[in-house]
């Protein structure tokens, strides 16, 4: 199918882009297309305006500022897996980045289009809740920040309001005894998770964040199983998985299925973050 008309501009810089979309509600920003462009053409979407954003240098950023990773909203999924800061300073996203999709949709696909889509399978979406970061965004009325726990709202729907853009995410940087964990599993590499987890075991204060995706509406924190695993007792904290999940059956596996893999996945990332 061809999409339906659309105007296109293209942004010179961050204020050029928020000046574009300040005057067209109906706008819609184009970073790598990969989610958008099939969109499209498929008319689930039909933006009268397409503002690109991918000559807008300052969102291409992957930094270390004030205790925290910064990573811009244009950075790539290539570049953010093949970053050495990254894998030091945020080591869960360098094990969670080969599992998004495949190589040329890397090159393609940015940090800030899979957070401003929401995709309740996406890997990104779930690591930035198990870091506990934080999303920097901006419009006319200026910037704001909001937590990762409070900016998933739904299916495909986030904090995000019209005429606003995500410019950054932001993460605390890995200290020397905190431990990361991440598994997924999916019908073949690349394919969006039928059920996967990310996980954070932060030493300094003492806290386990476990962020599942592809069992809900959003990327979903399992409250009870973090406690309990912060006992360092797996057995509870597979039991209370199954309380803190309702995951719905979709056309690739039945909600018990998904309850099943879930307790799978805690019990190898338990391993990974708990010190033997
Ligand atoms: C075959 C295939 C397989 C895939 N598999 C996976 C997978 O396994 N895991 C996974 O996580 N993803 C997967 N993806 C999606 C891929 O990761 C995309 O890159 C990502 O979803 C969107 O990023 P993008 O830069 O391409 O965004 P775009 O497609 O350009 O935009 C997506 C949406 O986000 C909005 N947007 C983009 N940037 C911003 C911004 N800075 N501020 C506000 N809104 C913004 C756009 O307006 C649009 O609504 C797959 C895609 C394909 C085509």
């Amino acid at each position: 199918m061809k999409p339906a008309p659309f105007a296109y501009a293209k942004a010179r810089s961050l204020d050029h882009a928020i000046a574009l979309l300040d005057g067209a509600p109906e706008a819609r920003i184009l970073a790598g297309g990969q989610s958008l462009m099939p969109a499209l053409n498929m008319r689930l979407s039909t933006p009268s305006l397409l503002v690109d954003i991918n000559r807008v240098s300052e969102l291409s950023q992957i930094a270390q500022r004030n205790g925290q990773l910064e990573l811009g909203a244009l950075a790539r999924h290539a570049e953010v897996e093949l970053s050495l800061l990254v894998a030091r300073l945020a080591p869960l996203l360098a094990m969670a980045l080969p599992h998004i999709a495949h190589p040329a949709i890397r090159n393609r696909g940015t940090v800030g289009g899979s957070i401003a889509l929401a995709d309740p399978a996406a890997e990104l979406p779930a690591c930035l809740l198990a870091l506990g970061g934080e999303i920097e965004i901006a419009s006319r009325a200026g910037r704001r920040t909001v937590a990762a726990d409070a900016f998933f709202k739904g299916l495909f729907e986030t904090a995000l309001s019209p005429g606003e853009i995500i410019t950054a995410i932001r993460i605390p940087v890995a200290q020397p005894h905190d431990r990361f964990g991440f598994a997924e599993l999916a019908r073949r590499h690349g394919d969006y998770a039928l059920v996967g987890l990310a996980a954070a075991s932060r030493a300094e204060p003492r806290a386990i964040r476990l962020a599942y995706f592809g069992v809900g509406t959003t990327p979903v924190r399992a409250r009870a199983a973090e406690t309990a695993l912060a006992r360092g007792d797996i057995n509870a904290a597979v039991a209370a998985v199954a309380r803190d999940l309702e995951p719905s059956g979709d056309v690739h596996a039945s909600a018990a299925a998904k309850r099943h893999l879930a307790s799978v996945l805690l019990r190898r990332v338990a391993a990974q973050v708990i010190p033997l």
